[in-house]
């Protein structure tokens, strides 16, 4: 069995995964906040349940927001302060008796994703996440790359292209992004930038699902609005798939629930590639909420 624990500020999420990837099992308890050494044994009793359960000695596998190990070896977590700063994975291993993996959320939703019945012969798999943010991750061969500091992935960090200013205009603010620069992605691309843009050239305040709304009800500001985020989507992909060249796409997150994006982007993705490149399989998420259990459980999958 493949254990996978999808780690929150509120809760921890445990799923039990069999050799079929199916799942067998899921509970959840609340995340403590109080110490470090509650935090370990909420983790160990879930594990000595499914143990019990299964009567197996399952692989543990961690999916949990933030960078999982440090040059120090200590996890940085802001929101999981019990745990933030403590060497997370290496007593996890003692106490456990067992190889425990960690990654971040992002890297286990496109894991999960890259597992995909349909979708694990692909050598290639780009998650992208828009939702509250943007990021995403990066499978080669049923493994993430996560790269020297866990940074592989997190698109939303990457700054507009020169391009994008002939969708938007010349003379479009450059936001100052949380992450202390000017004009990263994430503010136009997420579902706040959806919004944010909407009020941008509209001068109206509207929340996404409510832009999203009009459009289906075929407004023809919130049909503008659309194919402008949808030009400016493509544009920045330009970018990440002349890097990246995946050979599917798969895009997660609040957004994607909002059908013409995958439906519309792949037409317009040629014009901001090279000649020869050809447009990855562009698909929205299949597992949802399930996918940092799933992801963080198949850490330990190979192929
Ligand atoms: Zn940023």
């Amino acid at each position: 069995m493949y254990y996978g624990f999808d780690i929150g500020g509120t809760k921890i999420a445990l799923g039990a995964f069999d050799d079929d990837l199916t799942l067998r099992w899921e509970t959840r308890v609340p995340t403590p906040h109080a110490s470090y050494e509650q935090f370990l044994s909420a983790i160990t009793g879930l594990v000595a349940q499914a143990d019990a359960r299964f009567g197996i000695k399952g692989t543990v596998g961690i999916g949990i927001p933030g960078m999982p190990e440090t040059d120090d070896g200590t996890l940085y977590a802001a929101n999981v302060p019990a745990a933030s700063g403590k060497p997370l994975r290496l007593d996890l291993c003692a106490r456990l008796d067992r190889d425990v993996r960690l990654d971040n959320d992002a890297n286990c939703f496109a894991l999960s994703e890259a597992w995909d019945e349909e979708f694990r012969h692909y050598p290639l798999v780009m998650g992208l996440i828009l939702g509250t943010g943007v990021g995403g991750g990066l499978v080669l061969n049923g493994k993430p790359i996560t790269g020297r500091s866990y940074i592989t992935g997190e698109f939303g960090h990457i700054r507009l292209p020169v391009d994008a200013l002939e969708v938007v205009g010349r003379d479009f603010p450059l936001t100052r992004c949380g992450c202390g620069q000017q004009g990263c992605i994430e503010n136009y691309l997420s579902g706040r930038g959806f919004a944010w843009l909407y009020e941008h050239f509209y001068h109206q305040k509207r929340q996404a699902p409510e832009i999203i709304a009009l459009w289906q009800e075929g407004d023809k500001q919130a049909h503008e609005h659309v194919e402008r985020y949808l030009d400016l989507l493509a544009v920045c992909l330009g970018n990440i798939l002349t890097i990246v060249d995946p050979d599917l796409l798969v895009i997660g997150g609040g957004l994607s629930n909002f059908s013409a994006i995958t439906e519309r982007l792949p037409g317009r993705l040629p014009r901001h590639l090279l000649p020869v490149a050809r447009v990855p399989r562009i698909e929205r998420a299949r597992h949802g909420d399930a996918g940092g259990m799933r992801g963080a459980a198949f850490l330990h999958l190979t192929r």
